[in-house]
């Protein structure tokens, strides 16, 4: 699964294989959602 960096809806493998941009609102950059290994950051 990714997700849209702008919108931050899930986006399936199948729907940017060939372009690397958000279906719905046409963003670029997506980033790589791993269900069992999200990291938060905290800044302290
Ligand atoms: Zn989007």
């Amino acid at each position: 699964m990714y997700k849209c960096l702008n919108c931050g809806k899930s986006i399936e493998m199948e729907q940017v294989k060939d372009k690397i941009r958000c279906p719905y609102c046409g963003y670029r950059i997506i980033i790589k959602e791993t269900p069992k290994t999200i990291k938060k950051v905290k800044a302290d």
